[in-house]
């Protein structure tokens, strides 16, 4: 009949329609974590400590399916997933654990004499309901490490995952809402429009991951609430290398550091290489030697190296490539393969300064070198530049090492390797400039998501009366 037809119709609709998650959504959602937080429920050591165990516990139940996601997302390696996903989402949650009755403890510091007697300590709060997003390239870390940070600080939290790597995004809304507290941890899942209407909401911190172009945007709705923020961006990344090196070890680490981590698709890794004009071509051809050693003569099918996430960052990263004043400098691949979304490390000799390659975060598995006079030239190129995430240096000259580290301005630095500096977790992870603002990792994770309170306890005594009006000529010369 046609009433069954209409239902049908209508029945259809509904599911395939799903209905957008809109401001209205983003608002009850925030209400119903303010209630619980309210309640003081994820203050308590208890709920932190059993919802870091959870989750150290999915990490373990669900190792598979997350593999198998970031395979299907990215087609990452399995090595690739579990070192830099998943084994170091569980040694930040074991830090924690380990480390957390300590860090919520509060901070006894020297009063003054002003205030005598008194004593004065610093408490850690928590902030309230905060609101991570994430972005694509290591999409179960950089979703939840942040989350392990909120969780310690004993916030409420929302974490909204890249879209761009939808079947990771799947695994966490199905795995945090089966091991984590509902109540007090949700995921959104979505992209701009579910995003925007979270950002309408005033949150008490918004942690974001990803490009600057979007920081902005979050930084100016953050604004409008007096929201803080802590943005994790990226940027060009360089990589200095002197002659007096260990070729064989910097080429190799160099490698792993730009292909072997999400080929190029890092917020640190090498975006490029500053050589001295002398040494570039030694360089070039022990690059060549190793890349060939690592991922074969035909690198496009090499199951170690993860495609390029989607077609548009495919096509962004070929006109990269295709550049006129680029196409040219090409000393190692570029051979690509459109249906797979897989690009051959590439390596280019002598790009222009003002090439789209060298204005642009490459982001993906190709790396320019730039050649100077002096490796000391190479300082003053980075700093004339945005400052980057990471700027690394391999050489073996201590005066070298020294003017590096007291004049190369990055968010970090690191010394004769590539990446490692992020897995110290007593070295804050962040950016500087263009590259971000605020740190997290090990106990700056903790602090970035809590309020560091100031207390000062006075007693009755020690009244001094020239504190208090009529304040006559004699109680100035009193004090
Ligand atoms: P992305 O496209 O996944 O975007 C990140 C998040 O922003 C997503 O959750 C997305 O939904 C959201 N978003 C996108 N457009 C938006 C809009 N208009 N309004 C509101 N939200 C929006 O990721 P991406 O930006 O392509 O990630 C790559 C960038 O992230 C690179 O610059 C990289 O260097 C940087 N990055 C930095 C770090 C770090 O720890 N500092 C880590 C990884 C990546």
């Amino acid at each position: 009949t046609l009433l069954e037809v209409v239902r049908t119709t209508a029945s259809i609709m509904g599911s395939e329609a799903q209905k957008v998650f809109d401001a209205k959504d983003a608002s009850s959602m925030l209400m119903e974590l303010r209630g619980t937080f309210e309640t003081g429920k994820t203050k308590s050591y208890e709920w932190r400590v059993s919802q870091l165990k959870s989750m150290l516990k999915m990490t373990e139940d669900c190792e598979k399916e997350i593999v198998d996601a970031l395979h299907s997302d990215l087609s990452k390696s399995e090595l690739e997933s579990f070192v830099y996903e998943i084994a170091m989402l569980r040694s930040s949650l074991t830090l924690t654990l380990k480390e957390l009755n300590r860090w919520m403890m509060s901070e006894k510091v020297k009063s003054t004499i002003t205030t005598f007697p008194s004593s004065a300590e610093i408490v850690s709060e928590p902030l309230g309901v905060v609101l991570v997003i994430s972005a694509w390239n290591y999409p179960f870390l950089l979703s939840l490490d942040p989350v392990v940070g909120a969780i310690a600080a004993g916030n409420a939290v929302v974490l909204k995952p890249s879209e761009i790597a939808p079947a990771t995004s799947s695994v966490l809304a199905k795995v945090l809402g089966e091991y984590m507290d509902s109540s007090a941890i949700k995921v959104v899942e979505g992209a701009v429009p579910e995003t925007s209407a979270l950002l309408e909401q005033k949150w008490d911190k918004i942690c974001y991951t990803g490009n600057g172009r979007v920081g902005r945007i979050i930084l100016a709705a953050a604004a409008k609430h007096l929201t803080p923020v802590l943005l994790e961006l990226g940027g060009k990344c360089p990589v200095v290398v002197d002659s007096d090196i260990n070729i064989k070890v910097t080429t190799r680490r160099i490698i792993v550091g730009k292909w072997g981590c999400n080929n190029g698709q890092a917020c640190i890794a090498p975006d490029h290489i500053i050589t001295t004009k002398d040494y570039a071509p030694k360089l070039v051809d022990a690059l060549k030697l190793e890349l060939e050693k690592f991922y074969g003569k035909d690198p496009l099918n090499s199951e170690d190296l993860s495609r390029v996430v989607n077609s548009n960052h495919f096509s962004r990263l070929t006109k990269l490539l295709d550049d006129d004043k680029v196409s040219g400098k090409i000393v190692h691949g570029g051979q690509r393969d459109k249906t797979n979304l897989r690009i051959a490390p590439t390596i280019l000799l002598d790009v222009p300064e003002d090439s789209r390659i060298m204005s642009e975060e490459i982001f993906g598995p190709l790396l320019p070198i730039l050649t100077v006079d002096k490796i000391e030239d190479s300082f003053h190129m980075i700093n004339s530049k945005e400052k980057p995430l990471a700027a690394y240096l391999f050489t073996n000259k201590k005066k070298l090492k020294e003017q590096f580290v007291r004049n190369v301005c990055a968010g970090g630095l690191l010394i004769n390797d590539i990446a490692l500096h992020l897995a110290v977790p007593t070295l804050p992870f962040g950016g500087v400039g263009e590259s971000g603002m605020g740190s997290y990792h090990g106990k700056f994770s903790f602090d970035a998501f809590s309020h560091k309170k100031a207390v000062l306890y006075r007693s009755f005594a020690g009244d001094a009366p020239a504190r208090y009006p009529p304040y006559s000529p004699g109680k100035l010369r009193l004090l």
